[in-house]
């Protein structure tokens, strides 16, 4: 961690009165989270409530019209090399697994380490396989996205991630693209991940991963923060009418 002595704004991952807007249509109301090193905050909530649109956000895909977003103390930055940097710290998944189609396994997970982060090729490769080993992929490291399974791709987009050594992880939906029989071992890397102190913000509908390693449940519904507890207690005593509505459709 940077040694940030004018720390003004607690947690790792700070947003304040954050709002976006996408035309007419405002997409982020008000939006105050505070997220602590270590934290695994699961994001849950209707379709088109904003959680994507928060997850692009902290790391800038998506710019905000207004408030402020800090990542260890400092505001993101908008271009150049300091946004490259970021986009490093702030490691993504997203539901499509994006990994480059003409680049082996290995080569996916060492470019960011040898050009953003500036690795030598030998360490990036050293490193790239202890992460695919860690992922349970790496026997699959000389081969193509296509020849591997939607989990397996999955896995290794998340050992992309690690490479660049991310401040956070944010995870979008990643398992719902995947066949059920492929979910739980990309779940079980991510609960690892979480055993590890990993600072998480996981958008899913997968209750038994926020039960099994979230610290804390953020429901959204229409740009809003609606509802804030811990797993147990939100899946069994939500107390907002549009939570307990969202999970009796879900559960
Ligand atoms: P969620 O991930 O919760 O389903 P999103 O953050 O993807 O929600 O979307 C929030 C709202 O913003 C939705 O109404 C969606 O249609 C809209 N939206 C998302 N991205 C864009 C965009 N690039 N341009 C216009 N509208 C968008
Ligand atoms: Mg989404």
């Amino acid at each position: 961690m940077s040694d940030s002595g004018t720390l003004t704004t607690t947690g790792l991952v700070a947003l304040t009165d954050v709002n976006k807007h996408f035309g007419d249509l405002h997409v982020l109301k008000d939006i105050n989270l505070s997220i602590d090193q270590g934290e695994v905050v699961v994001v849950i909530g209707p379709s088109g409530s904003g959680k994507s649109t928060l997850c692009r956000a902290i790391n800038r895909l998506e710019p905000i019209d207004s408030g402020s977003i800090m990542l260890d103390g400092q505001p993101l930055p908008s271009e150049g090399k300091a946004l490259a940097k970021l986009r490093a710290d702030v490691g993504m998944v997203f539901q499509s697994f994006n990994l480059f189609a003409h680049k082996t396994i290995l080569q996916n997970v060492t470019l960011g380490p040898t050009k953003v982060r500036r690795q030598g090729k030998s360490e990036a490769e050293q490193k790239a396989r202890a992460l695919l080993d860690r992922v349970g992929v790496g026997a699959q490291a000389d081969k193509y996205p296509a020849q591997l399974s939607g989990g397996q791709q999955q896995r290794v987009a998340i050992a992309r991630a690690l490479a660049m050594d991310p401040k956070v992880m944010l995870f979008d939906e990643p398992t719902s693209a995947l066949d059920p029989e492929m979910i739980k071992e990309v779940l079980d890397v991510m609960v690892d991940l979480a055993g590890q102190s990993m600072t998480m913000v996981v958008v899913t509908h997968e209750m038994g991963f926020a039960r099994r390693a979230a610290n804390r449940v953020v429901f959204m519904a229409d740009g809003q923060i609606v509802e804030e507890a811990e797993p147990e207690k939100f899946f069994t005593d939500p107390q907002t009418k549009r939570a307990q509505d969202f999970l009796s459709k879900i559960l």
